[in-house]
């Protein structure tokens, strides 16, 4: 427990205040799944995913969705039926099959740069837990299927298997310190290659709480955006740079605006 009353494995970080408000919790949850980073030896996210990098679950700050654009759905169902659960799923190789990895315990939510308009919600957890990880077809039943059952991205489920994976997760060891040393080693690992910890994004650095400030929800002339790309391409409408990427990026790597990106489509 850290001196600021979030339960973290002990790293540094802050207690959300403005503009974070209080999320419900009903009990129940969501299955996320995550592309985990092959070069790492805890599967945190893929930071090195080539033209895609990623920053969520961004576990050093205990937050998801505040600097990606990830599962905008998940997030804006989270705020709307208090699931304040997310149980973490991913891959590390394609033979072992899914494993759990850890959990959130969400305590508070605000609108991200794109805004409520475009369901686009910051969450932020108070107790983060990452633990070595359980494959899926390991777990007791019903809970096995529950997790390895194909689903592609996210799965919502009910207070029972919360409770029941919650408590799994919660008599395991605590590797969660374990998880953001890799963080930092694969941030160094890829900023020692290109110059960047981040490559599509233009980003030297790591993620702290010192950068929440400019992503939080600020311009009241939002207007709706699509999250995803065709071409994989984005413009933005402040400096007109053309970008290659994924995903929706939720500042552009050339000027560092906010929510200035759209998709650039090709003329057929
Ligand atoms: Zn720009």
């Amino acid at each position: 427990m850290r001196d600021d009353g979030i339960d973290m494995g002990g790293t540094a970080a802050r207690r959300p205040g403005e503009p974070w408000r209080e999320l419900n919790d009903v009990g129940c949850g969501y299955l996320s799944v995550y592309f985990s980073e092959p070069l790492a030896r805890w599967p945190i996210r893929e930071i090195t995913r080539p033209a895609d990098n990623k920053s969520d679950p961004n576990i050093e700050t205990g937050t998801y969705g505040l600097f990606s654009t990830c599962e905008p759905g998940m997030r804006n169902r989270i705020v709307h039926d208090g699931a304040a659960t997310v149980f973490f799923l991913t891959t590390r190789k394609k033979h072992q099959g899914r494993v759990i990895s850890g959990y959130y315990h969400l305590g508070w939510y605000t609108e991200g740069t794109q805004g409520a308009v475009n369901r686009d919600y910051a969450l932020a957890a108070d107790t983060v837990r990452f633990i070595d990880p359980i494959l899926a077809t390991d777990l007791p039943e019903p809970l096995a299927t529950l997790c390895s059952a194909p689903f592609r991205t996210m799965k919502p489920i009910d207070a029972l298997a919360v409770a029941s994976l919650r408590s799994l997760c919660d008599e395991r060891p605590d590797r969660t310190k374990e998880y953001l040393g890799e963080v930092t080693r694969i941030e160094s690992f890829a900023r020692a290659r290109s110059g960047y910890a981040y490559p599509s994004w233009a980003r030297e650095g790591g993620f702290t709480w010192d950068d929440a400030d400019d992503y939080y929800q600020t311009d009241a002339e939002l207007s709706k955006v699509p999250n995803s790309s065709k071409s994989r391409k984005w413009r933005c409408r402040v400096c007109g740079y053309l970008i290659k990427s994924g995903a929706l990026l939720k500042k552009c790597p050339l000027c560092k605006q906010m929510a200035t990106l759209a998709p650039e489509e090709e003329v057929a």
